[in-house]
């Protein structure tokens, strides 16, 4: 959808915003623009012309009716922590934050849910939820919303034992392009009414309604966990392991897998004891202590018959930590480390005994193309980051032509262009690669429900990205 498809933000529209969400939570002021103009991604950044931060679903509701009589385009934001330019507004218009609904609605501690606003990080949730016993499991690295995870699908490191975001919602609302606030879903953990509205809403990246209230699943939050970290000789030799560990039936809760680069990085960053070798970081959960240490025990006997040249486990809870923030900091100290270049991040994921093939090729293309490109990955998903450093134009354009044989590769294995970050701008080409005429269905979807173009245009859709 070109953005000359849709009209200007003028001062009566701004007033007539002003109306539905009060004058101060409105602003056309630049440093606002500025702000909600680029995501944590390479993509370029464009302005909206003009911010809102609702406070309630239903301002949020007028706000899309306004839009949709008018056609002005609407792109919702979470933090904008997304990383394939989801949130930026390419066509200008309205940018809906949420960074108002922020709260906890209601704990239902006895069916393990919780409902909440969309604009609440899923770390402050479970600051929150901790003294229920209580936690929200997915978590990717940044302090996402609710919202921005579910609406790319996120997932993040504990996805291997506890599912995606999609995994862990029963029930949302949302409101459409038209104006009408809906409910797909229920507080039933088992659903078979109808059509499952609610999973259309997950991972439609804001295309389809923006999502104002969603009642998510917890978990209790384990009695006992530990951490491993195993190092081998060859990144083949840690993904083998990997397959092995979940072939064992042990359950981990996480399993990650970093290169050597970044083994080397976290050490002299944030002082973890790390060699320069491709290392696993495993979490283990358990209810009792026996049954963790006899999990340990199995995974240390597997890592040292397939290679690793050390292991290491503890069940402290400030070395685990210690650990975890590393890891979550790997793609920051990254980047940092490297302040002459700019990086962009691959997403692929493939079924886990495809990993190691998929790994493998990764390796060759580096070789081949002699180019320097780091890895970590969700390897326990069969999910794989490879990150691309790249100093100007020529070097971006070759390393995408490279990312393009990745992507290749991982849907000839049966996987996706996407396991976690959604669709946004940059993997819009591969859409008809990976969906085919299932592409077509979308696009009816998306005629059926916004007929106008309005929510964040410029995404998903290979011919709306240009
Ligand atoms: C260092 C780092 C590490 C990361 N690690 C991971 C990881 O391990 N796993 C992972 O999955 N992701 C990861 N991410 C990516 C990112 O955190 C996720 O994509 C997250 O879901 C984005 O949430 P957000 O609140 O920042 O949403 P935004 O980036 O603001 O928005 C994301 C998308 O959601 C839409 N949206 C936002 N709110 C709503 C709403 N209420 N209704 C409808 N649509 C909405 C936006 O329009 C956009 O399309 C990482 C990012 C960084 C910077």
């Amino acid at each position: 959808m070109p953005a000359s498809h849709f009209s200007p933000v003028t001062p009566e529209i701004i007033d007539q915003l002003k109306a539905i969400a009060g004058a101060e939570a409105v602003s056309a002021a630049q440093a606002d623009r500025d702000l909600h103009a680029r995501d944590q991604s390479q993509h370029a950044p464009h302005l909206p012309e003009v911010v809102v931060w609702p406070s309630t679903a239903q301002q949020v509701a007028d706000i899309l009716r306004l839009a949709n009589d008018c056609r002005l385009p609407v792109t919702p934001w979470g933090v904008g922590s997304g990383l394939e330019g989801n949130a930026i507004p390419v066509c200008g218009g309205i940018l809906v934050s949420f960074e108002r609904m922020n709260q906890i609605v209601a704990v239902h501690a006895d069916d393990f849910q919780v409902t909440v606003q969309p604009g609440i990080g899923h770390k402050d949730l479970n600051a929150q939820l901790a003294r229920y016993g209580l936690f929200f499991p997915p978590d990717p690295g940044a302090n996402a919303t609710v919202g921005g995870m579910l609406a790319n699908n996120a997932a993040g490191i504990r996805t291997v034992k506890y599912g995606a975001s999609k995994d862990n919602v029963l029930k949302m609302q949302v409101a459409l392009a038209d104006g009408r606030l809906i409910t797909v879903g229920s507080r039933s953990v088992k659903q078979a009414s109808g059509y499952d509205l609610l999973h259309l809403f997950v991972g439609s990246e804001g295309t389809l309604g923006l999502i104002t209230e969603a009642t998510l699943k917890l978990v209790p939050v384990p009695q006992y966990m530990s951490a491993a970290l195993a190092a081998f000789e060859s990144v083949e030799a840690a993904v083998e392991t990997v397959v092995a560990v979940r072939g064992s039936g042990l359950d981990p809760a996480a399993l990650e897998l970093i290169d050597a680069a970044h083994a080397r990085m976290l050490r002299e960053a944030e002082g973890v004891d790390l060699t320069d070798h491709p290392t696993l970081f495993m979490e283990f959960h358990a209810a009792h202590e026996d049954s963790l240490q006899m999990g340990l025990d199995m995974v240390r006997e597997i890592c040292h018959e397939l290679g690793a040249i050390r292991f290491r486990a503890t069940t402290d809870p400030v070395e685990r930590k210690k650990l975890w923030h590393a890891r979550h900091s790997s793609y920051e100290i990254m980047v940092r480390s490297h302040p002459d270049k700019h990086f962009f991040i691959n997403d692929v994921a493939v079924p886990i005994s495809a990993y190691p093939q998929l790994i493998g090729y990764v390796q060759q293309l580096k070789r081949e193309h002699g180019i320097t490109a780091y890895m970590v990955g969700h390897a326990g998903d069969g999910n794989v980051h490879v990150e691309f450093p790249y100093a100007d134009e020529a070097e971006y354009q070759q390393r995408l032509e490279i990312n393009g044989l990745i992507v290749k590769k991982a849907l000839e294995l049966g996987g996706t262009a996407t396991g976690e970050h959604g669709v946004g701008i940059g993997k819009a080409k591969y859409m008809a690669a990976e969906h085919g005429p299932a592409l077509d269905v979308m696009r009816a979807i998306k005629q059926a429900l916004d007929p106008n173009g309005i929510l964040n245009p410029g995404k998903l859709f290979p011919e709306a990205v240009g």
